[in-house]
């Protein structure tokens, strides 16, 4: 069910406090000790403050309301409780009937920047008010949004979209929530803008786009093989009035992509290859091409897994589940460039007619790989998928996938890496990333560790020496690409999901990725 987001303008925070039975979360920017970074809002209410929330060394605007209809007690709790809006710092204001509102929430943003609030303080704010509207069970939730965050209306909406995200699809009886979240109210103290509709309808869509993404991740294999997976895109597809081309096992032979057969043999479950693409009405500015790995379930194939942990190999989809969301995304979005979406979807099991280490197979560039361990199976069928990729001639090239645990041992669990050809396509994926507020972090393409996938008897080996293994991954890529000159890799293993709720992330999968990509995207069209 979608959330049902309302923009009112002007909004005293006596409005806001009156809604009944709702939670009311107000943002608040730090405002104890305060330096000269302070925000202009609490210099405007100091001249307020000499009346009500003398008790806060240097409060801001709503604080100061909110402070006089509580008497001066809410100062006092916040000094008792040393909250000073610190980020990550939260206060609960049980209201005891004073207000209808039935509790009020003060949420900490940290220092504001006297160079101005960036779209992703808006978004993770958000993020987190929606977040707690859950924890505390509230079917409708009231954002009291502070100056500076209103700059960002369409962030405020992805953020409440994404946080208000669960997977409870396979909860029954008592396990299944009662009430979800449905209403949220945006209570703006100033003015909205005149697109203030229009900007959290786009918000609302791109949120959903990538909770779309987090779905089919957190979806299970025995629910989600790849024929669902590419099921999942035509029906986006269809939607969205996007093109989508899906070729089942036979023709996934026929057109000789050789390893990405190879992998989906050894289960009954046939791979699948898709390919989504939307043109935008007038002249393209760019063409941009995207791939993603779509291991629906990864046991490691013959050379299996240990069995701890093999049940989050569910996720090992989420490049290619990413794709979904991204194009749903870039639908709503509808930018001057070209955007392709390319899925190589299959499931890694050790069946009777599974591959073998020690095989070797052609693929659909001409090169012959000879396999060395099952279970570094994403690169394979990458490189049917790349293959084909290239042929678009694309002016940037950008493939995802939850590809090495190398790369969580290098950069934690939390940030992703990756690698680029050319210098150009580095500091444009980074300022993309950057932009989008997610954490990737840029490798080296270590020429050296290239001989270690010399093969005596095919062209190249499928994987290096244990050290460097996500680099190797992505040198092996490389080999892929053609005279592609703008190649991105990003090695997501790490952050596709999180074991703690943080920013507009609850639990689970996390759709990482997507947004990073849309705004290559955007900035492809701004250009
Ligand atoms: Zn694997």
């Amino acid at each position: 069910m979608s959330l049902q987001i309302t923009v009112r303008s002007s909004t005293p925070l006596a409005t806001a406090l009156a809604a009944d039975d709702e939670l009311v979360v107000i943002g608040c920017w730090a405002f104890a000790g305060s330096s000269a970074k302070t925000d202009k809002g609490a210099r405007r209410g100091k001249s307020a403050a000499t009346k009500a929330g003398k008790g806060l060394s240097e409060p801001i605007a709503e604080l100061v309301e909110l402070d006089a209809r509580f008497h001066g007690a809410v100062s006092a709790y916040a000094r008792r409780e040393d909250f000073k809006g610190k980020r990550e710092q939260t206060l609960r204001v049980p209201t005891f009937g004073r207000v209808p509102a039935r509790t009020i929430v003060l949420l900490g943003l940290g220092e504001r920047d006297a160079k101005g609030v960036t779209p992703v303080e808006a978004r993770s704010f958000a993020g987190r008010a929606a977040r707690m509207a859950v924890t505390e069970k509230a079917t409708a939730l009231v954002v009291v949004v502070p100056s500076g965050i209103d700059a960002h209306l369409r962030q405020v909406a992805e953020g409440l979209t994404l946080g208000a995200y669960r997977f409870t699809k396979y909860l029954t009886g008592d396990r299944k929530p009662k009430e979800s979240l449905s209403k949220v109210t945006v209570a703006l103290t100033g003015k909205a803008p005149r697109d203030a509709k229009a900007l959290t309808e786009l918000g609302q869509r791109i949120g959903e786009a990538v909770n779309l993404s987090r779905d089919l991740s957190n979806e299970p294999a025995n629910e989600l093989p790849p024929a669902a997976l590419a099921h999942a895109a035509q029906v986006v597809a269809r939607a969205n009035r996007l093109k989508v081309q899906v070729f089942d096992a036979k023709e996934i032979v026929r057109r000789k992509m050789h390893l990405l057969y190879a992998v989906g043999r050894g289960s009954r479950n046939e791979p699948r290859f898709v390919h989504l693409s939307y043109s935008p009405a007038g002249k393209a500015k760019k063409r941009l091409v995207f791939v993603g790995k779509g291991i629906t379930f990864d046991s490691g194939g013959l050379s299996i897994k240990p069995a701890a942990g093999m049940g989050e190999m569910k996720h090992d989809m989420s490049g290619a589940g990413n794709m979904v969301g991204l194009m749903a995304a870039v639908a709503a979005l509808k930018p001057s460039v070209e955007v392709h979406a390319i899925m190589a979807c299959a499931e890694n099991m050790p069946d009777g007619d599974a591959y073998r280490p020690g095989d070797i197979f052609g693929s659909l560039d001409g090169k012959t790989v000879e396999i060395i361990n099952t279970d570094a199976e994403g690169r394979l069928v990458l490189a049917d998928a790349l293959a084909y990729a290239k042929a678009l001639k694309p002016d940037l090239l950008v493939n995802n996938a939850t590809l090495t645990g190398a790369c969580l041992v290098a950069l934690g669990s939390g940030c992703s890496a990756f690698y680029a050809t050319s210098e150009d396509a580095a500091a444009e994926f980074g300022a993309a990333v950057k932009e989008a507020g997610e954490q990737m972090w840029r490798m080296p393409l270590i020429e050296e560790l290239r001989e270690a996938m010399r093969s005596d008897v095919a062209d190249i080996k499928h994987t290096g020496d244990r050290y460097g293994g996500s680099i190797t991954g992505a040198l092996f890529l490389r080999e892929f690409i053609g005279d592609v000159k703008n190649f991105v890799h990003a090695d997501i293993a790490g952050p596709v999901t999180t074991e703690r709720a943080f920013s507009w992330n609850p639990k689970g999968a996390t759709g990482h990725g997507v947004l990073s990509y849309l705004s290559l995207v955007e900035r492809a069209a701004r250009t």
